[in-house]
């Protein structure tokens, strides 16, 4: 079996007397799209960074490919994209002549970079502004050229830093349209954000940094088979009876909130959403609320740290 092509092994990072990452270990496959999910400052840029041969790590290692990554390396480093938070482009050049000028600096030249230079404004969305100057770009389409940069000479990794921060719905779907196209012919991805739902919906492994620590790091499947959903519902009061037998169904956890609101966490929120109606209408208590939750990773992260990731 080929070496992964991110591997991170026991990753440490201090700033002064401020440790950031906390022995970080992970590997991240060729060909798959790996989320890292956490709220602000929890060590992603931080992270990316040391991947990508920006910043020394205070000990521990990255490998790309294989082999341990060092900033003086730049044969490795060319085989990572990086697309920082920050945007690095020239407001006075146009799409393409920025294009150009990232792609000359990893070495392209004549026919080749002019064509891929036309591939990359294609896979952002941005063909027909090709020639526009970037200063009347909005800030979409500049994190949308941002991307654009990091993909000229064809990286086998790709790092994105939270890449949808501030961005319009349009530029967010050609975002993940354009990332999720060049997973599927085979880039390795590793993405970092704190929005839960791109997360899930895009990556196929996640880790969970909080405080510069992994907290968990998985299978999103496996990740979310872990985690509880809710039903949430309001009804009169509860019989002892009905009371006693909501508290014992299979698998679920009744917590009375304020008033009528109470809530039921289970791990199936299908099956116990049934037995719950069933219960209710057999001891003709009335409901005035319903709600679902299905497990997701905000659930997850929530498990895990007992915050919610927006806090
Ligand atoms: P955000 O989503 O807000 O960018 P993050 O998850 O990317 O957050 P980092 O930017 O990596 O987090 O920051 C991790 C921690 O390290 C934070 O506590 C931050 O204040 C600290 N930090 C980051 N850069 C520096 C620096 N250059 N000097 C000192 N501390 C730093």
């Amino acid at each position: 079996m080929s070496a992964p092509v991110l591997e991170v092994v026991r990753l440490h990072k201090r700033y002064g007397g401020r440790v950031a990452l906390h022995s970080i270990n992970f590997a991240v496959e060729e060909g798959d799209f790996f989320g890292l999910l956490g709220p602000n400052g929890a060590g992603k840029t931080t992270l990316l960074s040391i991947v990508s041969g920006l910043l020394p790590a205070t000990s521990g290692e990255a490998r790309v490919l294989g082999r341990t990554l060092r900033a003086s390396d730049l044969d490795l480093r060319r085989h990572i994209g990086i697309v920082p938070q920050e945007l690095a482009l020239y407001g006075e050049l146009s799409a393409r002549e920025n294009l150009h000028f990232f792609g000359e600096l990893y070495g392209l030249r004549g026919a080749d970079l002019t064509a891929r230079v036309g591939e990359v404004l294609s896979v952002v969305g941005l063909s027909d502004r090709a020639d526009g100057r970037v200063d009347t770009f909005s800030g979409g389409m500049k994190r949308r050229l941002n991307l654009g940069a990091a993909l000229v000479h064809r990286p086998k990794l790709l790092l994105l830093d939270e890449p949808t921060v501030g961005v319009d719905p349009q530029s967010r779907n050609h975002i993940f349209e354009g990332v999720r196209r060049l997973n599927a012919e085979g880039m390795t991805v590793v993405y970092t954000s704190h929005y839960m739902e791109e997360v899930q919906a895009l990556c196929r492994h996640v880790g969970i940094i909080d405080h510069g620590k992994l907290v968990a790091c998985d299978a999103l499947s496996d990740l979310l088979r872990r985690a509880s959903g809710v039903i949430r519902f309001r009804a009169g009061p509860l019989t002892p009876a009905l009371r006693e037998r909501l508290a014992h169904l299979p698998g679920a956890r009744l917590v009375d909130g304020d008033g009528e609101q109470r809530e039921l966490a289970c791990g199936d929120v299908k099956a116990t959403l049934a037995q719950l109606l069933a219960a209710l209408n057999e001891s003709g208590a009335d409901l005035h609320g319903l709600e679902t939750e299905e497990p997701n990773l905000e659930r997850v992260f929530f498990d895990l740290t007992h915050k919610a990731l927006r806090d």
